[in-house]
């Protein structure tokens, strides 16, 4: 059976303990809460985090006392420091995580694809970093129990929820017994085996993949760089797939595929994992000692809710979808659906925005999910052919690609990618859109320039809508000062960004007096080659949710 990595376990990670404090509700107390995390995996603590930078509080329930154990996310993508930058995390981030640019594919033991994602001096962060879902977890749940807006309720265990007119009671089991939670709106983040979407009866659509992986994680000192090797056919695997990741506290990743029909109990079975294990370490030329940190098996779905709104209740990360972990898309996307989720219900709740702009939530992520199903069934197919006929395409690919470039991108393992919101409802000003030559489109997230020593585009967003203003001599006029001023949203002030930096104008398309209207979560809304105030008013309000004018 696979070994827990419990914290007394673990060679490297010291699992926190994080006590049950009774909740006020316990002594009979009645509260009706803004907002209720479910889950304080990272996609709920992303969102606590994102609702309190907007100043709503919340109560976060979860129901273990330390954060998610055993190993699962470790690739971590660019998009997604983005977003740790903007919960203030990303600092300690990056200075545990191993960052890291390209990859190799392997047909046998021979290269046939070097895999390089694009990384220049204009961006803050590495296109991808190696961190273990520990630290990830770790880090968010300092940063939540140390803000006074979240309350985690530890060891609460949400055992059922109905939908009220008002918002949501949600059924709370601990030790000390159960009470009754009422929320005005639910954010559930309750993992892949979601109670909430169970007691709401949703089910998620989709497929499940063939091929099965044996996850393991070993400690072993090796000065091999930071990249991502995969292995098709190898000798240590043959007929099969292999992948090796590294990642911080001298933990190597090995992920190797089963072969059809091979019984799972017995691949599981520590003494067939150190065999295995120790095969392709030797065919890698590993010859340090190593030792086994843990172990589990993987199975690749696309999963997803119909719909990831049900009146007060957010789906969001793996409640609302499961997506093949080939191409590092779990995580990340969820991260991205916190983030979506709670700058809007965070307006909502203020009274800055209708309830309406919570009808934008689904159509934003779920498209986002639909583009990952699309990309990672691709990967996942070429990782795991599905059928005869698809592995004997697979490899005919992968062994043309010895002596030839032509079939060399279908190796390309398509990692994750942030998803553009050009059909969503909240943007706007297509025709403006299209007189760009160059830059983000509407609906894109920014894209980081480096604009001083040390200092990046994305540094300077505030924590509500910002505006990008080009001027060669670096100042905003006095009308778009005036009209700075009138596009804060009551409580959350605008930021005005002005870039003179030449290259970093051209790399937005931007001439004198080009704007970009930019949301809380970094994606744009419109964008104006030359300015237009009464058309940023306009924007501003569709991408709060107003119908368009
Ligand atoms: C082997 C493996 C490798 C992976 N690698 C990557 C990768 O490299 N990159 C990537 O992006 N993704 C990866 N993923 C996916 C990633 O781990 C998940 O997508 C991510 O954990 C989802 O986060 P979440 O917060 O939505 O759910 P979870 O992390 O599952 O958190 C859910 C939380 O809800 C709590 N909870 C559940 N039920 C209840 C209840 N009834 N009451 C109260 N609390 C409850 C749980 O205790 C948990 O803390 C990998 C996954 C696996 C399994």
């Amino acid at each position: 059976m696979p070994r827990p990595a419990h914290r007394d376990h673990s060679l490297y990670f010291d699992y926190p303990h994080y006590d049950f404090v009774p909740p006020p509700e316990l002594g009979g107390k009645a509260i009706t809460h803004d907002a209720a995390v479910i889950g304080a995996g990272p996609v709920g603590l992303a969102a606590a985090l994102e609702l309190a930078r907007h100043g709503v509080s919340c109560v976060v329930l979860d129901d273990k006392d330390t954060v998610n154990e055993g190993s699962r996310a470790i690739c971590i993508a660019r998009h997604s420091l983005e977003i740790m930058q903007q919960l203030g995390l990303s600092e300690r981030f990056v200075a545990k995580a191993l960052g890291w640019t390209h990859g190799t594919s392997y047909y046998g033991t021979q290269p046939v694809y070097r895999l390089e994602m694009p990384h220049s001096a204009e961006e803050r962060f590495y296109p991808m970093y190696n961190l273990q879902q520990q630290y990830v977890e770790k880090y968010l749940v300092d940063a939540a129990m140390a803000h006074r807006k979240i309350e985690i309720r530890w060891q609460s265990r949400v055992t059922d929820i109905s939908l009220t007119g008002a918002g949501a009671t949600v059924a709370v089991q601990t030790r000390a017994g159960g009470y009754a939670l009422s929320a005005r709106y639910v954010i559930a983040a309750d993992g892949a085996r979601s109670a909430v979407r169970r007691q709401l009866d949703l089910p998620l659509k989709g497929d499940a993949y063939e091929g099965c992986y044996v996850i393991a994680d070993v400690r072993l000192k090796s000065s091999y760089p930071t990249e991502r090797r995969a292995f098709f056919n190898s000798p240590a695997n043959p007929d099969s797939t292999v992948l090796i990741h590294r990642q911080p506290d001298n933990i190597w990743r090995i992920d190797y595929q089963l072969l059809p029909g091979e019984p799972e109990a017995e691949a599981l079975k520590e003494e067939s994992v150190l065999g295995r294990v120790g095969a392709i370490l030797e065919m890698v030329g590993e010859r340090s000692p190593w030792e086994l940190e843990w172990w589990s098996l993987y199975k690749a779905y696309t999963l997803a809710l119909d719909d990831y709104r049900h009146g007060p209740v957010l789906f969001t990360g793996d409640a609302a979808h499961l997506v093949p972990i080939f191409g590092v898309r779990g995580l990340n996307s969820g991260l991205a659906d916190a983030m979506n989720a709670a700058w809007k219900l965070a307006y909502v709740l203020h009274g800055w925005a209708p309830e309406r702009l919570l009808d934008s939530y689904s159509p934003e992520r779920r498209g986002a999910t639909l583009e990952v199903f699309d990309l990672a069934s691709k990967s996942t197919k070429f990782m795991t052919p599905p059928t005869r006929g698809y592995r004997l395409m697979r490899d005919a690919a992968l062994a043309l690609a010895l002596k030839s470039d032509l079939t060399r991108p279908l190796i390309n393992p398509r990692q994750s990618q942030p998803y553009t919101y050009s059909k969503s409802p909240l943007t706007s000003f297509a025709n403006r859109d299209r007189e760009f030559g160059a830059g983000p489109i509407a609906g894109a997230p920014l894209v980081n320039r480096r604009l001083g020593e040390g200092h990046f585009l994305l540094d300077d967003l505030g924590p509500g809508f910002s505006g990008i203003y080009f001027a060669r001599d670096g100042r905003l006029p006095s009308h778009l000062e005036r009209l700075a001023a009138e596009l804060g949203v009551d409580g959350e002030k605008f930021t005005s960004i002005v870039v003179s930096d030449p290259a970093a104008s051209a790399a937005y398309g931007a001439t004198e007096g080009s704007f970009y209207l930019v949301r809380p979560d970094r994606h744009i809304a419109a964008r104006w080659r030359h300015v237009e105030p009464s058309e940023v008013r306009s924007a501003l309000r569709q991408a709060l949710g107003a119908s368009p004018a």
